[in-house]
C-alpha cells in the first residue's frame, strides 16, 4: 500500500520554483568560476606584459650604452691592433686620437679618463701618451708585459687592474695588445687603461629602478664594471683571456634576455669588441606595482566569489526548507490526521486514475467498501476517544491486509474505508477482505453492545471484469450496495455485489 503522487498537486508550482533556485546557485557557481578565471587569465597577461615592456626598455638602454662605449673604446682597441706590428702607424697619432674619445687632457695638470703606453719587450716604456712618466706605475707595466708575453697572442686582451697611474689609487679597465716584429718576433706590449670615473659617468643614471645594475662583461662573461645606483666598480684582478675574439660576428649581436633567480636580465653585445653590456633588473621591482594590482583584484575576486557561494549556499538552504515544508503540506493534505490513511480528497484521485488505468491496460479494478459495525453504540459506550482509538485499530487491520505496492486503502469518510486494488478479480478481492475482518477480530476489542461481543466491519465487495465497462461511479456504488448487503446480512461478514458474481455472507 502507498500514497501516490499526485500530479496535479500544487506543490508542483513550488518544486519549479526550487528548481529555479537550484539552477541559480548552480548559475552563481558558475558566473564565479568564469569571473576568477578571466581575473586570473587577466592577471597573467598583465604579468607577462610588465615583464615584456620591462624588458623592451632594458634592450633599449643596453643598446645604446652599447653603441656609446663601442663608438668610445673601438678607436683605441683599432689602434692598439695597428700598432700591433712593430713599424706600422704612429704611436703618438694612434693613440692620441685614442684619448681623444676620453678627455684628453690639454694641461699637465689634467686627467684624462684614459692612459696609454707603448711598452718593449724588456718592460722599458717608449711612448706613453700621458706625459708624466712619475705617475706611470712601473712594477704593474712589468707584470703587463710578462703577463703579455706568456700569453704569445696577436688578439686584444681585456683584464683589470690597478690604473697605470698609481696617484689616482684605482682600478681601472686594460686592453692589450702584443706588438711583433716583422720576423714575428716579441717586441713589446700597447696598454690603454680606462678609468672607473669614465665608467660612472658612462652608466649614471642607467640602472633600472633601486636596485638595477648596468654591467660591462667581457665576451666569456666575466663581470669587468658594476654600475649601481650607488655608482660603479671596476671588479678586482680580472686576468687576461687569451683566446678573446675581437670580431662582432663570433661573440654574436643578437641581445639575449633571461631571468636569473630574483634578476631579469638583458645582454647586448658591443659592436666589434669583445666585450657585453648586461641590465639586471630584480623582480621585486618589476613586478611591484603590478603585485599590488593584483592583490586588490584578487581580493576583491575572493570577496565577490565568497559572497556569491553564500548565496548559492543560503539559497539551496533556503530550497531545501521549501521542499521539506512543502512535503509535509502535501502529505497533511492527502492523509487523515487520525489514521494515517489517504483521506478522502485522495482516495478520489487514486480511484479515478486507477480506474482510467485498469481500462487502459484491460486488468480487473476491484473495490472494497468497509464500515464498522454498530459504532454509534460503542461510541455512546465508550466515548468518542475510545472511538478514535478503535478506528486508528480498523486502520492498522486494514494497512496489514492490504500488502501489494499498487493497492490502495484510504478513511472514506466517519467509520467508513475504501481499499482501492488495482489488477486484483472478485477473488482475490474477497481473500483481502477476509483478512481485514479476521485481522480485526483477532485484536478482539471489545463492543459490548453487540452479539458479537468485539469490535467487528462489514465489507462490500465489487470488481471489473478483466475488461472495465460501465462507470467509476456504478462500480463505486455497486460496493456500497454489496456493504450494506453485508449490514443486513448480520454484519461481520463480507458480500460480493451481484453484478460481480456475489453470494451471501458466511455464518457466524
Ligand atoms: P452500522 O453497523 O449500521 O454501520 O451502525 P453504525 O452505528 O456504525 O452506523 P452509524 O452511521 O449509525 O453511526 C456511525 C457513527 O460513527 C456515528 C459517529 O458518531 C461515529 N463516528 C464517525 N466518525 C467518527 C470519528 O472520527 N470518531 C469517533 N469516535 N466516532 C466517529
Ligand atoms: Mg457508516
Ligand atoms: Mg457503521
Amino acid at each position: 500500500m502507498n500514497l501516490p503522487h499526485n500530479p496535479h498537486d500544487p506543490s508542483r508550482t513550488v518544486d519549479r520554483w526550487s528548481g529555479a533556485l537550484g539552477l541559480t546557485a548552480v548559475s552563481v557557481c558558475l558566473a564565479v568560476i568564469i569571473v576568477i578565471g578571466v581575473r586570473a587569465t587577466l592577471l597573467y597577461e598583465g604579468r607577462v606584459a610588465v615583464r615584456d615592456d620591462a624588458r623592451e626598455a632594458n634592450l633599449r638602454v643596453a643598446l645604446i650604452a652599447a653603441r656609446t662605449l663601442s663608438d668610445d673604446i673601438s678607436t683605441c682597441s683599432y689602434a692598439l691592433s695597428v700598432l700591433g706590428t712593430a713599424g706600422q702607424g704612429d704611436p703618438s697619432a694612434q693613440l692620441s686620437k685614442c684619448l681623444t674619445q676620453f678627455g684628453y687632457p690639454r694641461s699637465m695638470n689634467a686627467r684624462s679618463d684614459a692612459q696609454a703606453v707603448l711598452v718593449d719587450e724588456a718592460g722599458e716604456i717608449v711612448y706613453e701618451a700621458l706625459p708624466s712618466t712619475t705617475c706611470v706605475n712601473r712594477p704593474m707595466v712589468q707584470r703587463i708585459v710578462d703577463a703579455d708575453r706568456r700569453r704569445d697572442s696577436t688578439q686584444l686582451s681585456i683584464s683589470t687592474s690597478s690604473a697605470l697611474c698609481p696617484e689616482s689609487g684605482e682600478r681601472g679597465l686594460l686592453m692589450t695588445h702584443g706588438i711583433r716584429r716583422d720576423d714575428g718576433e716579441y717586441a713589446g706590449v700597447g696598454i690603454v687603461t680606462l678609468d672607473v670615473r669614465y665608467f660612472s659617468r658612462q652608466f649614471a643614471g642607467l640602472a633600472p629602478r633601486a636596485q638595477g645594475v648596468v654591467s660591462l662583461l667581457r665576451s666569456d662573461g666575466v663581470v669587468l664594471v658594476r654600475s649601481t645606483a650607488a655608482g660603479a666598480t671596476i671588479s678586482d684582478d680580472i686576468s687576461n683571456a687569451a683566446d678573446l675574439a675581437t670580431s662582432a660576428s663570433s661573440s654574436g649581436t643578437a641581445p639575449v634576455s633571461g631571468a636569473d633567480g630574483d634578476f631579469l636580465y638583458v645582454r647586448q653585445p658591443l659592436p666589434s669588441l669583445p666585450m657585453q653590456i648586461e641590465i639586471r633588473a630584480p623582480k621585486s621591482e618589476i613586478y611591484a606595482a603590478w603585485r599590488e594590482r593584483a592583490l586588490w583584484v584578487a581580493g576583491l575576486t575572493a570577496t565577490l566569489g565568497t559572497a556569491c557561494l553564500l548565496l548559492a549556499v543560503l539559497l539551496r538552504k533556503q530550497r531545501q526548507r521549501r521542499r521539506a515544508a512543502e512535503a509535509e503540506l502535501q502529505r497533511m493534505a492527502s492523509t487523515d490526521p487520525l489514521t494515517g490513511l489517504a483521506n478522502r480528497r485522495t482516495l478520489d484521485e487514486i480511484y479515478d486514475r486507477e480506474w482510467r488505468r485498469s481500462v487502459r491496460e484491460r486488468v480487473p479494478l476491484a473495490l472494497l467498501f468497509i464500515d464498522v459495525d454498530h459504532f454509534k453504540t460503542f461510541n455512546d459506550r465508550y466515548g468518542h476517544p475510545a472511538g478514535d482509538d478503535a478506528l486508528i485499530a480498523v486502520s492498522h487491520a486494514i494497512g496489514h491486509s492490504v500488502r501489494r505496492p499498487g493497492d490502495f486503502a484510504g478513511r472514506y469518510g466517519g467509520e467508513e474505508f475504501m481499499v482501492v486494488l488495482p489488477n486484483t478479480d472478485v477473488r482475490g478481492a474477497r481473500d483481502v477482505a477476509e483478512r481485514v475482518r479476521t485481522t480485526l477480530r483477532a485484536a478482539a476489542i471489545p463492543h459490548e453492545g453487540t452479539q458479537h461481543g468485539h469490535v467487528t466491519v462489514s465489507i462490500g465487495i465489487a470488481a471489473t471484469g478483466a475488461t472495465a465497462t460501465g462507470t467509476p461511479a456504478a462500480l463505486l456504488q455497486a460496493a456500497d450496495e454489496a456493504l450494506y448487503a453485508a449490514k443486513s446480512g448480520g454484519r461481520d461478514c463480507v458480500y460480493v455485489h451481484a453484478t460481480s458474481g456475489g453470494d451471501p455472507c458466511p455464518a457466524i
